[in-house]
């Protein structure tokens, strides 16, 4: 498997200079001209981290003798597949959330596949109805709640618009991905003018201003600074791993909100067959191993997550958490609600912080 990292926007020209076989052993063709030949390849575009999916990458090369080649960037990947257009190199793209899948659609770099495997797989709720996308793991949206001074052992999204918690809630800024699927997730329950009110009254009971990432409001809440912070459930896997964090985790319990009625919301990482895919066969059998039970456990392990399929179970940690009633609102639907979702947060002035 060759890796590569992306730095900035680069030509293809530029691109082409850059991709290195890691392994001297393998003939690697330029990235932008491999469509005549190498039968046994397959180029991912990746907005996730190496660490992530090295380990599933190296098992489907041992399994089936298919050369993964992955480009790794933290931005620009689609507006690259769009500059590429026919002459893109890339089969498959991985993101590590829904509204990157989202966006691919819309810019035409992607293209439907129909396979049984994952049809049978995965449930509709987790794919693009036209089979544009499709989810590879999930996470939770919870509630990070001071052990020392929420008492309480459930939660809603709804009452954190609550004026109790007035002066006691840390978040990242609600024009984050995150916070837009949350957000459009309550449009879609409640309506848009129901969601406006509890999105004021939520801004109303903000301790700070929305900043920095989910991390910092579990280490916020650690500070005394707030009681409750919102975050994907994955982060409270990788504070425990990291030796500063740890203690940040160890402040809070893990609430998981509507737990007791419709679910908990969740969002998903994914992938998304590339357009014009040279190796679309190989493309499908890779699609079709990330959704087997071998690779879903590899991956929602790496990342603390949860499989998307049935047969494959979240890692020891992931259980000790307690089942996942994740509520079954489709992603395209909240797809839908975006917009929305980003106009209201602007409406409110979310982003400007408690009574602004
Ligand atoms: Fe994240």
């Amino acid at each position: 498997m060759h890796t590569l990292a992306l730095r900035g926007a680069l030509s293809l020209r530029g691109m082409r200079a850059l991709v290195v076989p890691m392994a001297a052993a393998v003939a690697f063709s330029a990235f932008g001209a491999v469509t005549a030949r190498a039968d046994g390849e397959v180029n991912v575009y990746s907005f996730r981290e190496p660490y992530l999916i090295d380990p599933i990458l190296k098992t489907f090369t041992h399994e089936t003798g298919i050369k993964v080649n992955v480009i790794y960037s933290k931005d620009g990947l689609i507006e690259r597949m769009a500059a590429e257009g026919q002459n893109s190199p890339a089969d498959l793209l991985l993101t590590q959330e829904s509204g990157l899948l989202i966006q691919a659609k819309a810019a035409g770099v992607t293209q439907p596949l129909q396979s049984k495997v994952i049809d049978a797989a995965i449930d509709a709720s987790l794919r693009d109805p036209e089979g544009h996308w499709f989810a590879l793991t999930r996470r939770a949206r919870v509630v990070y709640a001071s052990k020392e001074r929420v008492t309480q052992t459930a939660i809603t999204y709804e009452e954190l618009a609550d004026p109790k918690w007035k002066g006691k809630i840390c978040i990242r800024s609600g024009q984050h991905t995150y916070n837009i699927a949350l957000i459009a997730s309550m449009i879609a329950h409640h309506g848009e003018a129901e969601a406006e009110k509890w999105l004021t009254g939520l801004r109303d009971n903000l301790a700070r201003k929305p900043a920095g990432g989910d991390r910092e409001g579990v280490k916020d809440v650690k500070a005394g600074l707030c009681d409750l912070a919102i975050g994907n459930s994955y982060y409270m896997a990788a504070m425990l791993k990291n030796p500063e964090q740890k203690a940040w985790a160890e402040s809070v319990n893990m609430l998981f909100p509507n737990a007791g009625d419709r679910g908990t919301h969740v969002n998903i990482s994914g992938a998304a067959l590339a357009a014009h895919a040279p190796h679309r066969d190989n493309a499908v059998k890779l699609i079709e191993f990330l959704a087997s039970p071998e690779a879903q456990e590899i991956y929602a392990d790496r990342n603390g997550e949860y499989p998307v399929i049935a047969a494959a179970h979240p890692s020891e940690l992931v259980k000790s958490w307690g089942e996942l009633k994740a509520d079954p609102l489709p992603l395209s639907e909240i797809a839908g609600l975006r917009k929305k979702a980003s106009e209201l947060v602007d409406k409110v002035r979310f982003d400007a912080g408690p009574s602004s």
